[in-house]
């Protein structure tokens, strides 16, 4: 009988605190460093979904490293309260090929609160690149071969599956760069220290417009629409047939986060994507937010899932792995 009152008081405890929920700031964790591509999906959203979640602030955490995997981890051990939640990128799905002992199970332990947007990538070059378009840039490139840097976030990063892609298409390889996020790799890349990245528009945007980084395509099938890239050609339309990244961004929570937790988060994220100032800042960024049934946790995983299956083959053909 004590117990079965101990439970019911629990029970009864637990329903209360839920119903408040969030009654104190949230800890968001960006697996990259701050001032990239993914804190700045991660800023935007957090201040759209602030007033859906009572009002209370959502506080970004930058844990970089290892490709979004030391974020990714932080959060896979948090307390399940709801007050630790992540936002990462398609690295969900290509780490696991990636790593040889991940240490979370990209589809056990986690919720999966729902998808944000799609974002597009660009190949940028460093400021004195001697190479003003894609076939100078090839020419440079056959000459320099040996001689390349190509900055990325590490082994998991987009930045890092693009520009994987990007030195099979060409057959060039190139000496990588890893760096805790591309916003510091960004400085590097403007400052001349590391020759070319892929990176998603979402941090390359305003660098092309005000001229600090040379743009040579975009690597999309399809050319953009956003005023600021619309000019950059396709990769695929520069002879690298079929070749397609885009990225995307979605939420997550650690595994057994309570079911009316996620709702929560779940409606306030599709209150946020509604938001027409996250959307005119993520649009002008050339993101473009997800709308269909991925924005549920449920199709957001299956959605991982195959995803997972998508990148492991080419992944492992590559032969690339970390321990
Ligand atoms: N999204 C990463 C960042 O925010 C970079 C990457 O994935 O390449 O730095």
């Amino acid at each position: 009988m004590k117990k079965l009152l101990l439970a019911t008081a629990l029970a009864v405890g637990f329903t209360s605190a839920m119903a408040d929920y969030p009654d104190k700031p949230i800890n968001l964790v960006v697996p990259f460093a701050a001032g990239g591509p993914t804190d700045k999906v991660a800023r935007d959203l957090a201040e759209s979904m602030r007033k859906p979640m009572n009002g209370q602030s959502i506080v970004i955490e930058n844990v970089g490293g290892a490709g979004g995997t030391l974020g990714a981890a932080k959060v896979a051990k948090a307390k399940n309260d709801g007050y630790t939640l992540l936002l990462a990128h398609i690295g969900m799905s290509t780490a696991p090929a990636l790593y040889r002992s991940l240490p979370y199970k990209t589809l056990e332990d986690f919720e999966y609160v729902g998808m944000v947007n799609e974002v597009p990538m660009t190949l940028i070059g460093r400021p004195t690149l001697p190479a003003n378009n894609f076939a100078e840039l090839k020419a440079w490139m056959e000459a320099n071969k040996g001689k390349i840097n190509l900055a990325n976030a590490g082994l998991g990063a987009a930045s890092h599956l693009c520009g994987l892609l990007f030195q099979q298409a060409m057959g060039i390889d190139m000496t990588t760069v890893p760096y805790k996020g591309t916003a510091p790799a960004m400085t590097d890349l403007i400052g001349g220290q590391v020759d070319i990245m892929c990176d998603q528009t979402t941090n390359t945007t305003g660098h092309i417009e005000s001229g600090k980084v040379k743009a040579f395509a975009v690597t999309t099938p399809k050319r953009l629409s956003t005023p600021a890239l619309a000019k950059l050609p396709t990769l695929d339309e520069l002879g690298l047939k079929g070749f397609n990244v885009s990225i995307w961004h979605g939420v997550y929570a650690p595994k057994g986060t309570p079911k009316p937790v996620l709702d929560k988060v779940n409606e306030a994220l599709r209150v946020a994507l509604k938001d027409p100032e996250f959307q005119k800042r993520q649009e002008a960024l050339g993101a473009v937010l997800v709308t269909d049934a991925r924005l549920g946790g449920a199709e957001h995983k299956k959605f991982v899932e195959a995803e997972i299956n998508k990148w492991g083959p080419a992944i492992k053909a590559a032969g690339q792995y970390a321990d």
